[in-house]
């Protein structure tokens, strides 16, 4: 199934994150529930349903880097979301950024922020790329990478290497994170007809994907179309 492109975004080749993480739900990632809000005059009333606390992020085709723009607002209260975005808009219009919409997302418990990515080399194909991720990935670049199709020994090798292992198993007395659920969600994406073989010749990336003892949430998700 090809994905992405003009039909599922309303700029053509541009897939926002809700439509990136809509696929990694369909594979059976999780990620945080959240309602997605646009329109001239926004209606924040969907976002009832939602537990506190959430998250208020921005997207449109000018946001790539979020927080760099400061479209990503955390531990806001339901009461908070509708002044938040107004406020958001305001600063983003005067970076010249018209956002397309919001995105109000619960936010998950902090963990162990990973990386998790099919990249493409242009030799070899598509690559599966995990990693220590979130504020840490560009910082530490401490990534590993396998061909696709990966084996579950391939990815626990993967994990096994990265510099920061000992992280995801408890270091200094906090508690390991479910290295089975990191695994799985490797595997569903770069596994045996893993995510990689729909998605033709683009690349895709969680990040952070956050682990905890009791599992994985993929909190950012981003999809580029080649
Ligand atoms: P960016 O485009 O800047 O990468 P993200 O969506 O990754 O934006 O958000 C920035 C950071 O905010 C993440 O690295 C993560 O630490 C935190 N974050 C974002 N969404 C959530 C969420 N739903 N729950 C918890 N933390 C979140
Ligand atoms: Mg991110």
């Amino acid at each position: 199934m090809a994905v992405g492109g003009g039909e599922s975004g309303p700029v053509p080749g541009v897939v926002f994150e809700h439509e990136a993480k809509a696929l990694l739900r369909e594979a059976g990632v999780p990620v945080p529930r959240g309602v997605v809000i646009t329109g001239p005059a926004p209606d924040f009333g969907a976002v009832g349903g939602l537990s506190e606390p959430v998250v208020l992020k921005a997207f449109g085709p000018g946001l790539v880097h979020k927080s760099d723009s400061g479209a990503v607002r955390l531990g806001l209260r339901l009461a908070e979301v509708a002044d938040a975005a107004g406020r958001m808009r305001e600063a983003l219009a005067a970076r010249g950024i018209a956002p397309s919409g919001f995105l109000v997302e619960e936010q998950a418990a902090a963990g162990v922020e990973l990386i998790a990515g099919l990249v493409r080399d242009p030799g070899f194909g598509p690559v599966l790329l995990t990693g220590l991720g979130g504020v840490w990935a560009e910082a530490l670049r401490d990534t590993a990478l396998a061909l696709c199709p990966v084996s579950e020994d391939d990815v626990r090798r993967m994990l096994g290497s990265l510099r920061g292992s000992a992280l995801l198993h408890g270091y200094r007395g906090g508690a390991g994170v479910d290295v089975g659920a990191v695994v799985k969600l490797l595997m569903t994406l770069g596994g045996p007809g893993g995510l990689w073989e729909r998605l033709e010749l683009g690349e895709f990336e969680a990040n952070p994907v956050i682990a905890t003892p009791s599992g994985v949430v993929a909190v950012d998700a981003r999809y580029l179309p080649s």
